[in-house]
């Protein structure tokens, strides 16, 4: 087997009358992430960080924006299909890291029921997946909470060769 590390990131903008996605799991705020799909930057950067460790490119190449398909798709459905190469690969993830980076809401009392929402999609057990919340200390779009941005590595076994 060989180890394989993934880096994934992004970045949506906070818009009010969207509901808020993060994780899989719908939170009550005054706003929401905009996007093509329902916006959810946290699952779009575990997406971007399994497909690294893949070598298979990048979310946009496989579920451009330009496609009515995926107009406000759930983005765990996508995440089901990244799971899928995964599998045809034969491919363990051993574990996920994540940074959400967020003014606000506060994240944190809603980690247990994102891990488990996205421990449920993956078929990993809960504490194979690390959560963290990060404020950016009132600096930049990011800090004027006019976006939510989120950074994921991950370390999938896949077999030699
Ligand atoms: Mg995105």
């Amino acid at each position: 087997m060989s180890w394989r590390i993934g880096l994934g990131f992004d970045i949506h903008r906070l818009v009010e009358g969207r509901t808020l996605w993060l994780g899989g799991l719908k939170i009550p705020f005054s706003a929401g992430l905009l996007g093509h799909s329902d916006g959810d930057c946290l699952v779009h950067a575990l997406i971007d960080a399994l497909l690294g460790a893949l070598g298979e490119g990048d979310i946009g190449q496989h579920f451009p924006d330009t496609d009515e398909n995926y107009a406000g798709i759930s983005s765990l459905k996508l995440l089901r299909q990244v799971k899928e190469f995964i599998r045809r690969r034969e491919g363990k993830i051993e574990n996920i890291d994540a940074v959400i980076i967020a003014e606000a809401p506060r994240l944190n009392s809603y980690f247990p029921q994102m891990k488990s929402v996205l421990a449920g999609e993956l078929g990993l057990s809960e504490d194979r997946i690390n959560l963290k919340a990060k404020t950016h200390e009132q600096l930049g779009p990011l800090g004027a909470r006019e976006a939510i941005a989120a950074w994921v590595v991950v370390l999938v076994e896949l077999p030699e060769g």
